[in-house]
């Protein structure tokens, strides 16, 4: 017999919650159900509004919600979940029509006034008859603080609080989009701090870092708000000028920028000068993307701190070029250091008024095997940039030592000192031991210096020609006159010699402004009771001048160019007089 179907009751629909579209539940577990629900939502540690879908009134809250939003509940159950929003969302968000359990993230308004962030979860339910909304919150307010942060420390430095290399390709990038379609140029200013190391390094990282600071807040007063600004590397800053329309507003802004960086810091007390240099390349002539553009500003930075520093440079065709020819020498010149190489040769300091040699300057000379010998002219700057200096000024110390030790006794020796030696800090040692394993006798080395290396007066610098001219070795202030402030420099240390720079010399015999100044050095050694040597001496004219003024010794091809050390002994016995005699 077939069985009578039972019948089935419609379920009453009481106050609580059925989800839609699930099949009608009988009475007695709805009422659990409910019961569960009303357990799960009013004690849940979660915040949870349930709202009407229709009208998106509040139509309840549980205590977590209350407790986060500090409304009360009569508050909550007047507001719709709009009215607590920070702003209007611009996506509907009752329609559901995508995945309902996927969380959103809005901003609402707390009772107090502040903002908090929220992630979402939402489920469409009956509530008391009517379509409604449950709402899940969780509060993501810390955490966005902390992507934010991070976001910001990615595109940020840290120190200057300045948008870094990513954030500035990004905005060059929008800026250059933003001009292709228009007449305007993009200038890219690049611009490097001139001996900030020296700052870091004679008064300490914290006011370096403050120096930084202070460079990056004058930078940015003086940008327009289209321009960008950022933190390169350690001492370099980029500055994107937008709306120029001929080179000359670049040209413009660079004076301004180096004029207001050059004012002095006070820092901690202490009275900071620091100069700049500039490249500048411009878009779309220098190129029209953002890489290209920082790379050409760069060659033309390395331009300005060239010719000479304090200045700023437009990028030319064939920078690049010279640049790489640069990376060249520099490959091939840390070779020519690993090989062992480099070899000094020797140029005659001769006494004008016997006409007899003192000593001999050792000059790097680089034998390329395709170039034949490479002027250090060329090379000593590649190897001061790449700090290749050290192991080329080492080396040149031992062997000129080596050397030397086997000349007669009377025959000093001369070494050329870059001022990047003396920042490694082993310089005394260096020399110690070049002395030690060559037996030369410390009374017989010079060592030669520029006045590059006093610009910086530091203590340390001080601290170690002080301690080298106690050990008996003499220090000679090298191409005297080139420098800022020559005399000053000579009040900062006693040297035992200073030699005119040839430039000086040149001409000498008929020019009387070169003349003057020649005798006033000349003088002055005098009165300093210091030897006072000539370079560059090329004629007879020169030489008769020279010695005429009271000059005491002489340097030049008058004399000889320099020579390999096998021809030292021989020169030294065919020595005859200063003239024709010692003539390569
Ligand atoms: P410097 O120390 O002033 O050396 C004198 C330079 O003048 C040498 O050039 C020498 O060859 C050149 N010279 C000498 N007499 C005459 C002359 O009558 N007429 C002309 N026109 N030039 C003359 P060099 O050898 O090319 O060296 C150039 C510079 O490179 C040196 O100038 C020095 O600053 C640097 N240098 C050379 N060797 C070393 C080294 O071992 N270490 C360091 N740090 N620098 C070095
Ligand atoms: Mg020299
Ligand atoms: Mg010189």
């Amino acid at each position: 017999m077939p069985k009578k179907p039972t019948k089935t009751r419609k379920p009453k629909q009481t106050a609580i919650v059925r989800f839609l579209g699930r099949p009608a539940k009988p009475a007695a577990k709805l009422k659990r159900r409910e019961a569960s629900f009303r357990l799960l939502f009013d004690s849940n540690p979660i915040p949870m509004i349930v709202c009407a879908a229709r009208d998106e009134r509040v139509l309840a809250v549980n205590d977590a919600a209350i407790q986060h939003y500090g409304y009360s509940r009569s508050e909550f159950e007047k507001l719709t979940i709009r009215s607590l929003q920070a702003f209007d969302p611009e996506l509907p968000w009752t329609g559901d029509s995508g995945d309902e359990r996927a969380a959103r993230t809005w901003k609402h308004v707390r009772a107090d006034g502040a903002l908090i962030d929220l992630a979402i979860y939402s489920r469409q339910l009956v509530y008391g008859d009517q379509p409604a909304i449950l709402l899940a919150l969780m509060d993501i307010t810390e955490r966005k603080r902390a992507e934010a942060q991070m976001t910001f420390m990615a595109q940020h430095d840290g120190l200057t609080g300045l948008p870094n290399r990513n954030l500035l390709r990004q905005k060059m990038d929008d800026i250059l989009l933003r001009t292709r379609r228009s007449a305007e140029q993009v200038a890219v200013l690049v611009l490097g701090l001139d001996h900030f190391k020296a700052v870091n390094d004679t008064l300490g990282h914290g006011i370096g870092d403050k120096l930084l600071r202070g460079v990056a807040k004058r930078l940015r007063s003086i940008l327009r708000e289209g321009d960008a600004l950022a933190r390169l590397n350690s001492d370099e800053f980029v500055i994107v000028q937008s709306g120029a329309t001929r080179p000359e507003d670049a040209a413009f802004l660079a004076r301004r920028l180096l004029d207001v960086i050059a004012d002095p810091y006070l820092l901690d007390g202490h009275s900071v000068v620091i100069g700049a240099s500039i490249g500048i390349a411009m878009s779309p002539g220098d190129g029209d993307e953002s890489e290209k553009l920082l790379k050409n500003a760069d060659l033309a930075l390395s331009r300005a701190k060239n010719d000479s520093r304090g200045t700023f440079s437009f990028f030319e065709a064939g920078m690049d070029a010279r640049a790489q020819a640069r990376r060249k020498i520099e490959t091939e010149l840390r070779e020519a250091v690993q090989s062992d190489v480099l070899r000094p040769y020797y140029q005659p300091l001769v006494d004008l008024s016997s006409g007899r040699i003192t000593g001999f300057e050792a000059l790097v000379r680089w034998p390329h095997p395709e170039r034949g010998m490479i002027s250090p002219a060329e090379f000593i700057p590649v190897a001061e940039e790449t700090g290749l200096i050290n192991a080329v000024g080492g080396l040149m110390l031992r062997r000129a030592c080596m050397d030397a030790v086997q000349w007669p006794d009377d025959i000093r020796v001369a070494v050329n000192l870059s001022p990047l030696q003396f920042r490694v800090g082993n310089l005394l040692c260096l020399v110690m031991d070049a002395l030690n394993q060559s037996g030369l006798s410390a009374k017989r080395l010079e060592l030669e210096i520029t006045e590059t290396l006093l610009l910086e007066k530091s203590s340390e610098v001080l601290a170690t020609l002080h301690a080298l001219r106690a050990l008996g070795v003499r220090i000679s202030m090298d191409d005297f006159g080139t420098g800022y402030s020559s005399l000053s420099y000579l009040r900062s240390f006693p040297f035992d010699k200073i030699k005119i720079d040839q430039s000086f010399v040149r001409d000498l015999a008929a020019n009387p402004d070169a003349q003057a100044i020649v005798r006033s050095i000349i003088s002055l050694g005098k009165g300093l009771g210091v030897t006072i040597t000539a370079e560059g001496v090329e004629t007879e004219a020169e030489v008769n001048c020279l010695r005429n003024e009271g000059c005491q010794e002489g340097q030049g091809f008058l004399f000889s160019r320099a020579r390999p050390n096998a021809e030292i002994m021989s020169l030294l016995k065919a020595q005859r007089g200063y003239g024709a005699a010692l003539v390569a």
